[in-house]
């Protein structure tokens, strides 16, 4: 049978992490509820205390900073939420491709992208768009707020850098240079409901008046114990000319250097294969959206 648990409702953020002191070790934050009450009915987790972030007051905004151009995520903003955006629909493509896939619309529609982090598994299909956008991650907690980049965020399987009682506040992805496009594919046996096999982002910066890369990202899902950046294959697209060729030769850099491995979902070998079919396919979809904006 289930463990009963107290759940409670700070108002505040502040409150959220003085509840969470006071009740160390037996308390845990629910935003969406999606993983953690999974955990909580299968006995993996069995807190006293569910400390709700869903009227913190904080978390729940998404929109492009004025000043600086850098578009604000809340931590409890819903994967629903960003799938609907015509923002993110439009000039963040690459967030668009990833949560519109994330379990079922009802999953989607309390699912937060913060909850998505602190989950840390290495199919996160939320972290993979963000890290190759460069994101940073706030986190808020006794000692007051700091700020992390994203890609230095997940420690291992379930862990990230994270202190107990901290919260993810928000999400902020710096202004990116024109002629940027990105795409995510999560690519599994099903449409739906399903985590991947392999998730691969990738995103793309030319330069000025030519098809020549000045900025490549290409990031993996489920190819390491966390979500990770292929740097060797960034490297060498950067200062070429994007081609299938190109992105051919970045997609076998991007394989070799990821750590896939065997499980009941998929051989390694087979893993290894799709990173290089869909680097290649994700980055001829970048250039395509780069050229679908410049046609605006
Ligand atoms: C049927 C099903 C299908 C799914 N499909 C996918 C999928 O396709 N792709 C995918 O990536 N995931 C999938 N998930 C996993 C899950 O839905 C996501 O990871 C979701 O984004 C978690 O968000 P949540 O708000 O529900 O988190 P919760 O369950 O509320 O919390 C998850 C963890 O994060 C902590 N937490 C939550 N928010 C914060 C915060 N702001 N600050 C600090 N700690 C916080 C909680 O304490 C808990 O440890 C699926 C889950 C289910 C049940």
């Amino acid at each position: 049978m289930m463990k009963k648990f107290k759940y409670l409702i700070p108002k505040t953020l502040d409150e959220a992490v003085s509840l969470n002191q006071s009740h160390e070790g037996s308390a845990m934050y629910v935003a969406g509820g999606t993983d953690v009450m999974v955990k909580i009915k299968s006995g993996k987790l069995a807190p006293d205390y569910l400390i709700s972030l869903k009227h913190i007051g904080v978390g729940s905004q998404l929109g492009v900073n004025r000043e600086t151009g850098a578009l604000h995520i809340g931590g409890l903003v819903t994967h629903r939420a960003l799938e609907t955006s015509s923002l993110i629909r439009l000039q963040y493509p690459i967030i668009h491709d990833a949560v519109q896939r994330i379990g079922s619309t009802q999953i989607r529609n309390v699912a937060t992208i913060g909850g998505n982090l602190v989950n840390a598994v290495p199919s996160a299909d939320g972290a993979i768009p963000l890290i190759a956008l460069d994101a940073r991650v706030n986190i808020y907690g006794s000692a007051g707020e700091r700020t992390v980049d994203l890609v230095h965020f997940f420690e291992g399987p379930g862990q990230t850098v994270m202190d107990p009682g901290e919260i993810v506040t928000e999400i902020v992805v710096p202004k990116q240079p024109s002629r940027t496009g990105g795409a995510y594919q999560k690519f599994g046996r099903r449409a739906a409901m399903e985590l991947p096999l392999i998730g691969v982002g990738v995103l793309i910066t030319l330069e000025e008046g030519s098809n020549r890369c000045a900025k490549a990202r290409i990031t993996l899902g489920v190819a390491a114990p966390t979500p990770i950046r292929t740097l060797t294959a960034e490297r060498y697209l950067v200062g070429k000319e994007v081609t299938e060729n190109t992105l051919n030769e970045a997609g076998k850099l991007a394989a070799e250097e990821s750590r896939v491995r065997d499980s009941v979902r998929g051989l390694a070998w087979y893993r290894r294969e799709m990173v290089l079919v869909f680097v290649q396919r994700m980055g001829v979809k970048c250039m395509q959206r780069i050229k679908e904006t410049e046609a605006l």
